[in-house]
């Protein structure tokens, strides 16, 4: 599974930072970012609940 942040539409909410802190992060300009693009098994379970809870749908799965 991978994920990416579309930081156009990112409104700097921080939700997918504090569901899942070990794949996204806080990049330039206040936008959150995927820091590792392959998640890991073991997380795959949370960053999927930050794609999901995320109210302007900004990340993708891939
Ligand atoms: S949950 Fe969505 S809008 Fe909020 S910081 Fe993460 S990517 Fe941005």
């Amino acid at each position: 599974m991978k994920v990416k942040v579309y930081e156009d539409l990112c409104v700097s909410c921080g939700q997918c930072i504090s569901i899942c802190p070990d794949v996204f992060e806080w990049g330039d300009d206040d936008k959150a970012v995927a820091k590792i693009e392959e998640v890991p098994a073991d997380q795959e379970s949370l960053a999927h609940e930050a794609v999901e809870g995320c109210p302007t749908a900004a990340i993708k799965e891939e």
